[in-house]
């Protein structure tokens, strides 16, 4: 009780900011302080704060009902679902409340696909630099030093390979792979985009040995790259795929899509969720998709993605000791910095903007899909004065 322990257990390393309210591209401070946010919750609030057509279908389904059981059929999940199934390669969908949960299906289907068919496959390919999730089975996925270290035994079955190595990918998958598990963008990694061809080269090798393909689109899903879903770009499809953050808009939503083909094992008792698909995260997740799907969205991102990174393109021309390059697809982008990226958030900071680092020193811009062009604009002003405050 007294003890000189924080109440809140310090797994993070907070920044003092205490936001009490969003609008839109806006976080606020109970002093009335603004910031604009490049981060959205890290890819969450992909329509911005408040949105009020998601305002106003919660406050309707809070109404109604909060949470029934998965024993009992769900409309809102079924809605859902179908709707994914209707804008995706997908047959078939679980409901998580996270992406970690969602990484957690993934894996279990995986291995249930192959214990059904009969057959050893006991290697999940990954990749270095991923990230999955914080349970025991993500850290394991990943891999990193940095995330299982004093946390083994790991879960065993895992084999990282190096990000880009086309040699060890063709060395490593064959007969024995259950699965290559990988984000098409990584994130947390570095916004490291998997060049189109690359995706569609893994396709054909997990065809040819029978791997399943399982994509990590948590962070890169869900419009974030100017289309639905990352993969569309190369003009393949998974076999599964793990979807979180933004389908909710804030409200927490995860899911795991898969195909009847990867999914057919996962008969009725072999995995389940208390609130996973509940009646509210999927009145919102419908309301999301409805708004993404709509005509004209997605361009949109996309032309906004393409000013934002001629923009930033400019930022690394005018600051070339503080800046690299730019890299990453629509709305998604990644500033390699040649600062510490750190120093970099928190100048920004200073100019009450906001950016989320990433590993390989990075800084993350990861806007609200409906930003403004003006917000932009504002946005490259302030990011254009914390880099004249650093130099
Ligand atoms: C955030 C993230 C996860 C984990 O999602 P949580 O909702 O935090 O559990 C998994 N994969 C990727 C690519 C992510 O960015």
């Amino acid at each position: 009780m007294n003890a000189p322990f924080p109440a809140l257990l310090p797994t993070y390393n907070r920044t003092p900011l205490r936001f009490v309210r969003g609008a839109g591209s806006w976080l606020i401070e109970a002093s009335g302080d603004r910031y604009l946010d490049l981060t959205s919750g890290i890819a969450v609030n992909a329509l911005g704060h408040a949105h009020p057509a998601l305002v106003e279908v919660l406050k309707a389904q809070a109404e109604a009902l909060w949470h029934v059981s998965n024993l009992y059929a769900i409309p809102a999940q079924e809605a859902l679902a179908e709707a994914l199934v209707e804008h995706t390669f997908a047959d078939t969908v679980f409901f998580t409340n996270s992406g970690t949960e969602a990484a957690e299906l993934a894996l279990k289907m995986v291995r249930k696909y192959w214990h059904d068919q009969g057959q050893q496959r006991p290697t999940i390919l990954t990749f270095e630099g991923a990230f999955h999730g914080r349970s025991t089975g993500a850290i394991a996925a990943a891999g990193s030093e940095k995330m299982t270290k004093g946390f083994g035994p790991l879960m065993p079955g895992f084999k990282t390979l190096p990000w880009g190595d086309h040699d060890a990918l063709r060395a490593n998958l064959d007969e024995t792979v259950a699965a290559v598990m990988i984000e098409p963008v990584q994130g947390e990694g570095g916004i490291r985009p998997l060049p189109d061809q690359c995706l569609k080269g893994l396709r054909d090798l997990c065809d040819q040995t029978g791997a399943l393909l399982v994509l990590d689109e948590v962070q890169c899903g869900m419009g974030r790259t100017g289309r639905l879903f990352a993969h569309e770009w190369a003009g393949i499809t998974p076999d599964v795929m793990m979807v979180a953050k933004g389908i909710g808009g804030g409200f927490p939503l995860g899911a795991v899509l898969a195909t009847a083909k990867a999914a057919a094992a996962m008969t009725a008792g072999t995995h389940g969720s208390t609130y996973g698909g509940n009646p509210l995260a999927c009145a919102v997740g419908a309301k999301v998709l409805e708004i993404m799907t709509t005509e004209g969205f997605l361009d949109g991102v996309s032309g906004k993605g393409a000013l934002l990174r001629q923009r930033l393109e400019g930022l690394v021309a005018n600051h070339p000791t503080l800046f690299e390059a730019v890299r990453g697809a629509g709305l998604m982008l990644g500033l390699k910095c040649r600062a510490p990226n750190t120093d970099i958030v928190k100048a920004a900071q200073a100019q009450h903007l906001l950016t989320v680092p990433a590993a390989d020193n990075v800084i993350r811009l990861l806007p609200p899909l409906t930003i403004s062009d003006e917000e932009i604009a504002e946005a490259m002003q302030r990011l254009d004065q914390a880099a004249k405050s650093l130099s």
